[in-house]
């Protein structure tokens, strides 16, 4: 069924005797996206005649059995309609990359300004924050082999810290930004204590020096 459709490579269907609804998953990052749920016209006057036959005991239960087979076929068939539906009802929510051709959901994984995913074209920023972390532990080490007075040295020179994300809303930076794109949070103006003057990280809630509340 899935074979005719050119999508994402996975879904739950969670389509019941009542009616059809699925859940399509980002290639990328796997969050989900629900179809609203659709009643089934079929799957309803089955229902009907379900109760009916186990209100009057098993008097109606073989008449029952073929309107079950009846209406599987035209279940099935429904139920193939609908899986279409849900398909063009969320493919504007999902883009495939031009390049990797998975299929990955705009809200996250979609790198507007390349036209790629973001495994293909990964945001600026959250790439910096990255190659810094890794970065840094090699320079720890480095550190770990110096003499004392160098390793102040090298610790005050130490570059700024590049954010992968706002502190704030915690929206993925694409770039090494001063405010968030997303809620304009301050990323990086220096910023000092105002009650011992020791130097905070931007988006810190208190004082490591003092404990000062900010
Ligand atoms: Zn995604
Ligand atoms: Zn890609
Ligand atoms: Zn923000
Ligand atoms: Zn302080």
């Amino acid at each position: 069924m899935a074979d005719r459709i050119e999508f994402v490579k996975n879904y739950s269907d969670l389509s019941t005797n009542k009616g059809f609804q699925f859940e399509f998953y980002c290639d990328r990052c796997g969050s989900g996206y629900r179809t609203r749920f659709k009643p089934s016209i079929t799957g309803t006057v089955t229902g009907v005649l379900d109760t009916a036959g186990s209100l009057l005991g098993g008097l109606f239960s073989s008449a029952a059995d073929v309107s079950e087979r009846v209406r599987s076929a035209s279940w099935e068939k429904s139920h193939d309609d609908a899986f279409e539906d849900a398909c063009n009802e969320l493919k504007p929510d999902f883009i495939q990359c031009p390049r990797c051709s998975s299929w990955v959901c705009r809200q996250k994984c979609w790198n507007k300004k390349k036209g790629l995913c973001k495994e293909c074209a990964p945001d600026l920023g959250v790439e910096m924050a990255a190659a810094q972390a890794s970065k840094s532990v090699e320079e720890i080490w480095a550190h770990a082999a110096m003499a004392e007075e160098d390793k102040k040295l090298g610790l005050e020179n130490w570059r700024e810290n590049v954010r992968a994300s706002c502190p704030e809303c915690e929206a993925p930076l694409a770039s090494n930004a001063k405010f968030c794109p997303e809620c304009g949070a301050k990323l990086k103006a220096a910023q000092f204590c105002p009650s011992c003057g020791a130097k905070v990280n931007p988006g810190s809630k208190f004082c490591a020096e003092c404990g000062e509340k900010f």
